[in-house]
């Protein structure tokens, strides 16, 4: 199987690919995990991205492209793989397919698309963080304590990320509604394409992704 995961930042795509990961038993690929790392250990790309990041605009098309063909060819993703925001532009949406085409193995391809309202979307990632012990992802609304970190019990462990900030985050919506929100249509005609409410429960939103995968 092969998903990609659609749609604006904060909608849930990363919480979704990580259930849908260990069910299928499939690889969960973040570019904004991998560019976070490289960022981390300042690689190359790192300290190409690390700007860019932070101000919430899109990594240029010619980094996003090389990473993707270097992931897509890993012996990990030859059975299948959940993409979690990629691709993002329409050239990295056309290169995915020739990537695609070329590799032995075939699988088909589903698109799976969420959708939120732009304000609520503000204050789900405003209120997000990072527990910096476990590295599990919570958000401060939906939990008792909010200093302690309710997956490993560690204190005082939470971390915001930088695009987190407000106005960081309104312009990773404007760059969104832009460039990224116009590749749905580059689906349209995917045979196996979805929207589903990211309004919903998590488990609403997961149970809903899987009844329509099997339908296909
Ligand atoms: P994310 O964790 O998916 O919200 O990504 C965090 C940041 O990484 C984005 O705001 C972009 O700066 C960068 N990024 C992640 N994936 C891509 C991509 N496919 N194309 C360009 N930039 C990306």
């Amino acid at each position: 199987m092969r998903l990609i995961l659609f749609g604006a930042p904060g909608v849930g795509k990363g919480t979704q690919a990580k259930i849908l990961s260990s069910k299928f038993h499939i690889p969960h690929i973040s570019t904004g995990d991998i560019l976070r790392s490289a960022v981390n250990k300042k690689t190359e790309l790192g300290l190409q991205a690390k700007e860019i990041m932070d101000k919430g605009e899109l990594v240029p098309d010619d980094l996003m492209l090389k990473l993707i063909d270097e992931v897509l060819h890993d012996e990990k993703t030859q059975n299948g793989f959940i993409l979690d925001g990629f691709p993002r532009t329409i050239q990295q949406a056309e290169k995915l397919d020739d990537v695609l085409e070329n590799l032995s193995s075939k699988n088909k391809l589903c698109v799976i698309f969420l959708s939120a309202d732009d304000e609520l979307i503000v204050r789900r990632l405003s209120m997000r963080r990072t527990c910096s012990a476990c590295g599990n992802i919570i958000n401060l609304n939906y939990i008792e304590d909010p200093s302690s970190c309710p997956y490993c019990g560690s204190k005082n462990t939470f971390i915001k990320r930088k695009d987190d900030e407000e106005d960081i985050i309104r312009n990773r919506l404007k760059v969104f509604h832009e460039t990224t929100a116009p590749v749905i249509n580059y689906y349209k005609d995917n045979g196996c394409m979805l929207e589903v409410d990211g309004t919903l429960a998590v488990e609403e939103v997961t149970s809903k992704i899987v009844e329509n995968l099997e339908k296909h």
